[in-house]
């Protein structure tokens, strides 16, 4: 595999008043956040709403400008693009390639404009093609997602959830992209559309050769899709590791809990004991000083109060985590063998 996109040191802050009199006032959103994503992976991003994981896939993409280090995209075609480097102008035609699926299709998608001109836009506003090629075009990106040409002059309100979320991939991947971000793709839609969707992402994958950076809160959907996961914590990268090892023998207390909270069909494939979190997650704009999970984990000690743990490869594997006791601490997995009876 080779590397598609590398994030550098890449921060984001926001300045904000709490109040009209009360002193301006930094939130810390993303924290020298780095990683790679290789071509033809699908990365998982995964944390509780506010970890900062929707603001990194924006970011990314540029949509959102980030406050330090660097994204850089490596197209297959040569020559390295520092994607934070650009202007709304520069970055155009590099939208072509980096394309984003939205959480909620009803409002991702414009309700007063037909299906076709919904997946026509993108090939519009880049100059792709016009006329009848565009027509083409259309017809047959929907086809790929189910959508059948008949349904092409209807408005979203006349199609269901899933198909709205299928009109929202086709209008991705109309533009042949090489990396797709998903975020929140399928946790507004029914369980049993979801796996519909999941499927119909994971083909498509393999039919347009594309990578994908799937954003989602859901451990259970991410199991399914991802192949390595990406855990963040208050704007941070705690673990960094392959789906089955992560699964498997999480490193960081974080993940731990996330796992344990992983409802399965079968409890008495539970590993261990019952993991529970304590408290809040804290306001980011009144961070803990030394490890950003102390204040809620069950095995901090004083160093982690003081001292803020880098992440680093665990025992010289692909698992990374940020933690001080990472190779020592007996964390539980999310499943073990099912019982004999
Ligand atoms: Fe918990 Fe300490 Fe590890 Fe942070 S460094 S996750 S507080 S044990």
């Amino acid at each position: 595999m080779s590397t598609l996109l590398t994030v550098e040191n890449l921060s984001k802050h926001y300045t904000v008043k709490s109040g009209l009199f009360a002193p301006m006032r930094q939130l810390d959103a993303l924290t020298d956040i780095n990683l790679t994503v290789e071509a033809g992976e699908t990365l998982a991003i995964v944390g509780e709403s506010g970890c900062g994981k929707t603001t990194l896939g924006r970011c990314i993409i540029n949509a959102q400008p980030s406050s330090a280090g660097r994204v850089v995209y490596h197209p297959k075609t040569g020559g390295d693009v520092e994607l934070t480097a650009l202007n709304k102008r520069q970055i155009k035609p590099w939208r072509q390639d980096i394309r984003m699926i939205f959480q909620d299709p009803m409002s991702s998608l414009n309700p007063n404009m037909r299906v076709f001109d919904i997946v026509a836009e993108p090939l519009r506003i880049h100059k792709v093609c016009k006329g009848r090629e565009l027509e083409d075009r259309v017809v047959s990106t929907l086809a790929k997602v189910g959508i059948p040409a008949d349904a092409v002059g209807r408005y979203p309100h006349a199609f269901s959830g899933g198909q709205r979320q299928r009109i929202g991939i086709a209008r991705a991947l109309v533009l042949d992209p090489k990396l797709v971000i998903a975020d929140e793709a399928v946790s507004a839609l029914d369980v049993s559309i979801q796996a519909q969707v999941l499927n119909l992402l994971e083909d498509l994958k393999a039919e347009f050769g594309l990578t994908y950076i799937f954003i989602s809160h859901d451990l259970g959907v991410v199991n399914y899709i991802a192949d390595r996961v990406v855990v963040m914590y208050l704007g941070h990268v705690v673990e960094n590791a392959p789906t089955e090892m992560l699964f498997e023998r999480p490193r960081h207390p974080y993940t731990e809990v996330l796992l344990e909270a992983l409802p399965i069909a079968d409890p008495t494939r539970r590993k261990g004991r019952k993991t529970e979190v304590r408290g809040e997650i804290p306001y980011l704009g009144n961070r803990p000083v030394g490890c950003p999970f102390h204040t809620r984990c069950k095995y901090a000690q004083d160093r982690c109060r003081a001292e803020k743990p880098a992440l680093r490869k665990i025992n010289g594997t692909a698992q990374e985590a940020a933690c001080h006791f990472a190779e020592t601490l007996d964390l539980k997995g999310a499943y073990e063998d099912a019982p004999v009876t």
